[in-house]
């Protein structure tokens, strides 16, 4: 009854709200049941909450709020913390409405907090099957919910869309969204169009074909879905895809090759992005499966829409127009990467564009009425292409970067120039701001005939050979990865200034109408900056990654800053405890609240201390190691390191107990004795000889890694 009066008053404001009028005319914001296509559109005119994703349709993530400015932005304060009950990555974007901030943790688990205090509402957990964690090739993360008509919608790692009433946290309506016997995740946030409900899936890394699918938000029936890969018999599939694909699509696919069992890819696992004048959905989608396209399809060819970003209409699925940013993709170079809507003056016209900064290292500027290129330049190093070709659209490769004959040390690797932390775009500034890295990676083609990858299924081998690299040699491979955040002018097509970090992999961004840019870091700290000039003027430790895209929101006329922060996600989780400066304990997430004036205490970070002690002696021969190397670098090391050494996100097998004997290793490897932590029994990939060759391998690293023992 309270949110129905609540919503009917919220609705005669934005009735009453002319759409041209001066975004500092500010109308009675929504409550939840009255967030709405027009709520969400107006949404400049209620700068106090976040109704969506990227807090408008353009996603641009600009706060129209101003209280806090460059001259008290010093004086933040944490107004409060909350923690989440998972140890994992932490990506979401808060969402708040009505006081109430909407939030998600690893596990796709949501809570609704107090928006003012923090204090708890209700917690809902979908109860996914942790042994999904092996199938989740970045961490078991969620970006956020999207709220629509008094409905919270969250996208589970197990592939469910689930609607909940966000005013108790009830299931109203759950649905399967793929086939659960595939490798299918769920990390990103739905988005809510036209009253649908807009939801992608990943898992390109082990073998999916990619789609996106639009739901009936108040029963969740489904209304259309469009592929991003082809039917595996070239056939319709009674989808929005089928005209598209029998008219150009498939002919860019050749007609065998390992997508037909692999899937091809394409999933479109974060960004969208709509316009409702032109009533166009934008979608981003990702790498091809299997990456290595001379094994997905082997004569060639473009295999849209991989890469790619694809508009359609958002009542039926309609396709528009595509514009495919790496055709042929090979070395996991998604464009899942977030989009941006702007309008901008180019020469002496007023363009309206859509943005990205996708992995392969070229920052995008399309027409987005017609999908025309207008810029491609390279936002960070990129030896892959020399540049894109303007007339064509098409990126002018450098020729040994398809490692078809010899390995090619790419740049970027596979965890992108950019990867899905929100860039921010201010209207003021006409600056776009980037968190940008560098993250090199060798390809190497898989050989034919190889020991496949039980899980991961990439083509592209990852396994390693000869000794350990020494100490040194491991940090200098530390001091090659880099982070910037860029604020690029997309239209002088250069930044206008940049930020230097010594790691990869920082937070999203949130730019405020206070002229202020803020963004997280890998290293634990919360900063803003002056949007302008990148000066730097206030610097918080957080003590954990803070990662996600930061919002801002306002209540009884104080501005509030919120991110989320923990530890985990793709690169800590892949890159090993040797990628990072310290390594972290898996605690809980956390949502972190800053106002002027705050007071709250972080608690104490607890440090990582681990039992460093081998768990046996080693054993086994010098084949018996090599090839342990090989089965662990194609089959744990995703998920537990380089070389055996772990960020502490998942357990450092070096200082683990189970190693301890065969039987307890194969006990966890094969018997799933950890399935409800997340490690997957491997029981489809290895047999019980090569699971002692990994255990080997990592007694021999623990051995090599061990303190010396102290003098008698
Ligand atoms: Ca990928």
């Amino acid at each position: 009854m309270k949110h129905g009066l609540i919503g009917l008053a919220a609705f005669a404001a934005l009735a009453s709200c002319n759409p041209q009028a001066p975004e500092s005319t500010r109308v009675l914001a929504p409550s939840a049941i009255g967030v709405d296509g027009a709520a969400i559109i107006n949404a400049d005119a209620t700068p106090d909450v976040w109704l969506s994703h990227g807090r408008t349709y353009s996603e641009q993530r600009f706060s129209p709020l101003e209280s806090v400015t460059g001259a008290n932005v010093g004086e933040l304060g944490l107004a409060w913390m909350s923690e989440l009950d998972t140890a994992r990555g932490m990506e979401a974007t808060p969402i708040v409405v009505d006081g109430v901030m909407y939030v998600t943790s690893a596990w796709s688990v949501v809570y609704a907090l107090d928006a003012k205090t923090g204090e708890r509402k209700w917690k809902y957990d979908p109860g996914v099957d942790k042994s999904r964690g092996g199938m989740a090739c970045c961490d078991v993360v969620n970006r956020g919910v999207a709220l629509w008509k008094g409905k919270v919608y969250v996208g589970t790692i197990d592939g469910r869309l689930v609607a909940l009433d966000a005013a108790t946290g009830e299931v109203a309506w759950e649905t399967v969204t793929v086939d659960q016997s595939k490798p299918y995740t769920i990390t990103g946030a739905p988005r809510v169009v036209k009253g649908k409900v807009l939801i992608g899936n990943g898992g390109a890394e082990l073998g999916v074909r990619g789609y996106i699918t639009a739901y009936d938000a108040e029963t969740g029936e489904q209304a259309w879905r469009f592929y991003f890969a082809p039917n595996p018999d070239k056939q319709p599939d009674g989808a929005a895809s089928d005209k598209v694909f029998a008219e150009t699509a498939n002919a860019t696919w050749d007609d065998a090759g390992a997508w037909r069992t692999d899937g091809g890819g394409g999933t479109a696992w974060d960004a969208m992005a709509y316009d409702p004048d032109l009533d166009i959905l934008y979608v981003g989608t990702g790498n091809g499966s299997p990456w290595n396209r001379t094994i997905r399809s082997p004569s060639g060819g473009d295999n849209l829409f991989l890469s790619s970003i694809v508009a359609l209409k958002p009542d039926t699925g309609d396709y528009v127009w595509h514009y495919q940013t790496t055709p042929g993709e090979t070395w996991d170079y998604t464009a899942t990467q977030h989009i941006i809507l702007a309008d901008l003056t180019i020469g002496d016209q007023v363009r309206k564009v859509a943005m990205q900064a996708p992995k392969n290292g070229f920052f995008y500027v399309l027409d987005r009425a017609t999908g025309e290129l207008l810029s491609a330049d390279m936002f960070q190093p990129v030896n892959w292409a020399t540049g894109v070709d303007l007339t064509t659209g098409r990126p002018i490769e450098t020729p040994e970067a398809r490692f078809l004959e010899t390995p090619f040390a790419a740049v970027p690797g596979p965890l992108g120039s950019h990867n899905w932390h929100p860039m921010a775009f201010s209207p003021q500034t006409g600056l776009v701001y980037i968190p940008a890295q560098v993250i090199p990676q060798i390809y190497v083609a898989e050989q034919p005939g190889a020991t496949p990858q039980a899980l991961w299924n990439t083509g592209v081998e990852f396994a390693q050979a000869g000794p350990t690299p020494t100490l040194n040699e491991r940090q200098a491979l530390r001091a090659a990865l880099k982070g910037q955040l860029v604020a690029w002018d997309p239209v002088a097509k250069k930044p206008r200034w940049v930020v230097d970090y010594p790691t990869p992999w920082n937070g999203g961004v949130l730019a405020t109408a206070g002229g202020l840019v803020f963004q997280g870091g890998l290293d634990g700290r919360f900063r803003a900056y002056d949007a302008a000039t990148g000066e730097k003027r206030w610097e918080v430790e957080t003590k954990y990654p803070t990662l996600s895209g930061p919002i801002s929101y306002e209540i009884a006329g104080e501005q509030y800053i919120a991110v989320t922060a923990g530890w985990g996600t793709a690169f800590p989780l892949t890159a090993g405890g040797d990628a990072l400066e310290t390594v972290g304990s898996p605690e809980l997430g956390r949502v972190l609240v800053f106002k002027v004036g705050g007071t709250a205490e972080l608690p104490e970070f607890e440090t990582f201390e681990a039992d460093l002690i081998p768990p046996a002696a080693r054993f086994g021969t010098e084949d018996q190691l090599a090839l342990g190397r090989t089965l662990y670098d194609r089959n744990c090391m995703v998920c537990h390191g380089p070389l055996v050494v772990s960020s502490g996100v998942v357990q450092d097998l070096r200082w683990a107990q189970a190693p301890a004997t065969k039987a307890t290793f194969a006990e966890v490897v094969l018997g799933g004795k950890y399935a409800s932590a997340g490690m997957p029994a491997f029981t489809n990939g290895l047999t019980a000889d090569e699971v002692e060759m990994i255990r080997a391998y990592v007694v021999m690293r623990a051995n090599e890694d061990a303190p010396a023992p102290a003098p008698q």
